[in-house]
């Protein structure tokens, strides 16, 4: 077994602190990865709170993972030493159930095995990013192009794809106006990269503060959800909107603002459920629908997407010892756009 060192919660109810646990030992299709860096996701805090139900502890989050390849098995054949990888939601799926054979392991019909907060087929919990280093069979490791920075890539291990996925599956473009309602890790993500396939863009936040940050990401327009008047003002204007919000808030207003035929995507996880109003629905044939991540062919797709573009997400680095404070922070809103905990300072 490796010895590795962490950060982790012991319960819903403390902060995260120095744990150290075991990885296991590289199997012929694994790679051993030393983390450089690891994004902090607000799915992360929810988990870590047990604000979705199901966590188990202790729990070392972190699914948006850069690192170096420091050992391959026996038998790996995509990677080798030295090269620069990334790990997302995901490390295993059944491989052999319909999505999987597809590539959308992340709707495996045995379910995707989590990063972290899951349990391995060997019964052994997993723990994720907030480590030194973690060992993941190669089929789910995701290779770097060398133009993206470690730290700025991080965010779209989880972000990125996250936003990708769906616009990319609805086939999001330039004839089409998208609103991104909630402009954090995931919003970010989701203008830089709808700017990039040409659609028209408009933020909506509850903060008056990003109205900025929204007009230099691209977006053509900005609204605050707060003034009711907004939601006549932008009546019938979308083909999509994007929700990315991590707290309960009213669907039917953002139903209200898309276009006959329009959908809503739910990105964002509140912790509690909302009422749906039928008719808004029904008089324009609207629709509401969800995403999870992405597939590990998707999610290389969408880093080569990125590289071409030269889109990374917009990132304050920080060691690991201020990960509490940063916790803290991502609830204000108060980062643009992501925290990113430099591993090194684990070491
Ligand atoms: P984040 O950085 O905290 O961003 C969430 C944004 O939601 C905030 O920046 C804020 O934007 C808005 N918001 C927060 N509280 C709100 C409230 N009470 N009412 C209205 N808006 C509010 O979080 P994130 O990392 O982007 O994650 C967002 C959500 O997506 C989380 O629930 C996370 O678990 C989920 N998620 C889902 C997937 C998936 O595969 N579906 C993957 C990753 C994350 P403004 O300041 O602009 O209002
Ligand atoms: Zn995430
Ligand atoms: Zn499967």
């Amino acid at each position: 077994m490796l010895p590795t060192q962490g950060y982790a919660v012991m319960t819903a109810k403390t902060a995260l602190q120095p744990f150290s646990f075991e990885r296991r030992e590289v199997g012929p299709h694994d790679l051993l990865i030393t983390i450089t860096h690891c994004g902090i996701c607000h799915s992360d805090i929810h988990q870590a709170r047990d604000e979705w139900g199901g966590s188990t502890f202790p729990m070392v989050p972190g699914h948006e993972i850069v690192g170096t390849v420091v050992q391959a098995g026996s038998a790996v054949e995509t990677f080798k030493v030295g090269e620069r990888v990334g790990v997302g939601c995901f490390v295993d799926s059944c491989r052999t159930c319909g999505p999987c054979r597809e590539g959308s392991e992340q709707y495996c019909e045995a379910g995707m095995l989590l990063t972290y907060n899951g349990l391995d087929k060997d019964g052994q919990p997993t723990y994720g990013g907030y480590s030194t280093q973690i060992v993941v069979d190669e089929h789910y490791v995701l290779r770097i192009p060398p133009a993206l920075s470690p730290a700025g890539t991080a965010p779209l291990l989880c972000a990125g794809i996250t936003t990708y996925s769906p616009l990319r599956h609805w086939g999001v473009g330039k004839y089409h106006k998208l609103a991104v309602v909630g402009l954090g890790g995931l919003g970010h993500m989701a203008v830089k990269v709808a700017k990039a396939l040409g659609t028209e863009v408009t933020v909506l936040s509850t903060s008056e503060q990003k109205r900025e940050d929204a007009e230099r990401l691209g977006a053509s327009d900005f609204a605050i959800t707060s003034q009711p008047e907004m939601f006549t003002r932008l009546q019938r204007r979308f083909d999509f909107i994007l929700d990315t919000v991590s707290a309960p808030h009213n669907y039917n207003n953002y139903v209200n603002l898309l276009k006959t035929d329009g959908t809503l995507i739910l990105v964002g996880v509140p912790d509690k459920p909302t009422l749906l109003e039928p008719f808004p629905l029904i008089l324009h044939r609207r629709r509401i629908a969800g995403s999870v991540i992405g597939g590990i062919r998707e999610t290389q797709g969408m880093l080569d997407f990125c590289a071409t573009h030269s889109i990374e997400s917009d990132v304050e680095v920080i060691p690991i010892q201020q990960v509490n404070e940063a916790y803290e922070r991502v609830l204000k809103g108060d980062v643009r756009f992501r925290f990113v905990i430099d591993l090194g300072s684990l070491k």
